[in-house]
């Protein structure tokens, strides 16, 4: 027994080793990811429910590994964030994306697109708790917005709801600070984790965003399966939830954006509750730029 206790004791310390060194691996490859701008961004369109027409993009960081190819951030913004490489590499992100919206605000005037729609897109840009609560945060804005000659409410920041519980007052003070310069604030994975309505009037946010895992759940009573009223009701949830969330950002003033957005269903699902934007592979996926701006306002 004692033997087998020993290997099985090898055994874990090898995969922590092997762990370890992939760890440190990843992080030697984030720094020369940054150093060699192996990234790029990809965007996303977010569709006006009311109008039909596409209101603006999401900017979503994909790496172009040498060896690896395509790599998506889920895979490598934990460990981003946890070197401090985030800081760095949102700045680059923030500071582009603006650029590619300026570009897009400009060059639409020898296209065919509505003008007058083209200007009103907005970019919206992830922001890690680390970026939120960097003291230089504001200066950076400020200067990109001067770059970039955009109107502040142009752009905006989609920050998540832990970011904003982990430290209450801080959270509503830099806010405050990002009001007042008219940048958009938005809560991004809204009804996950810690989701609380009650704190929602606290903060001065413009815009919420409902997270995918809920939009994936709120057909189910348009596709009529009932079986048990329990379980009828339980699988209802998710519709009702969302239908919370809407009333109550509607009431605050704040406007609402479904994400993750893939079926007719769920669609018709998010008109019936008078969601004010969506977002999904149902309209488009990530394009880079380039396909990006070549889609049409009007999508439909
Ligand atoms: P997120 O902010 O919730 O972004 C939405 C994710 O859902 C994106 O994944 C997007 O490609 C994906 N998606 C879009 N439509 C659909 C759909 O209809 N169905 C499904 N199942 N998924 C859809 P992506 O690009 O892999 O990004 C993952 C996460 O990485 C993002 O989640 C965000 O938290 C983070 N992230 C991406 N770019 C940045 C960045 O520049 N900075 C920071 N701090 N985080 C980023
Ligand atoms: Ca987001
Ligand atoms: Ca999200
Ligand atoms: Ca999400």
């Amino acid at each position: 027994a004692k033997a087998l206790g020993r290997s099985r004791y090898e055994i874990f310390d090898l995969t922590m080793h092997q762990n370890a060194l992939s760890v440190l691996q990843l992080e030697t490859e984030l720094r020369r990811a940054v150093e060699n701008q192996e990234f790029e961004i990809y965007y996303q369109p977010i569709v006006s429910l009311s109008t039909h027409q596409i209101a603006g993009f999401e900017a979503l960081l994909r790496w172009h590994h040498p060896s690896r190819g395509l790599v998506y951030p889920g895979e490598f913004i934990p460990m981003a964030e946890e070197t401090g490489l985030i800081i760095p590499m949102g700045w680059w992100m923030l500071r582009q994306a603006c650029r590619q919206l300026e570009l897009w605000h400009d060059t639409v005037q020898e296209s065919e697109l509505n003008q007058e729609l083209a200007h009103q897109l907005t970019i919206y840009v992830n922001l890690s708790s680390k970026q939120f609560l960097q003291p230089e945060l504001l200066e950076h804005l400020d200067k990109i917005l001067h770059e970039t000659h955009l109107h502040p409410s142009h752009l905006k920041l989609e920050i998540t709801e832990s970011c904003l519980l982990a430290d209450p007052e801080i959270a509503e003070e830099r806010l405050k600070e990002l009001r007042d310069r008219q940048i958009g604030l938005c809560i991004d994975d809204f009804g996950t984790g810690y989701s609380s309505l009650s704190y929602l009037h606290r903060f001065p946010i413009d815009t919420i965003k409902i997270d995918q895992s809920l939009i994936s759940n709120i057909s189910i009573d348009v596709q009529g399966h009932c079986e048990a009223g329990m379980i009828n009701r339980t699988k209802g949830l998710p519709l009702q939830i969302v239908r919370t969330i809407i009333m109550l950002a509607d009431s605050l003033g704040m406007k609402v954006i479904a994400e993750g957005v893939e079926t007719k269903e769920q669609l018709t699902q998010l008109r019936l509750l008078d969601c004010d934007y969506a977002q999904g592979y149902l309209f488009q996926a990530p394009l880079d730029a380039l396909t990006a701006g070549k889609l049409r306002v009007e999508p439909q």
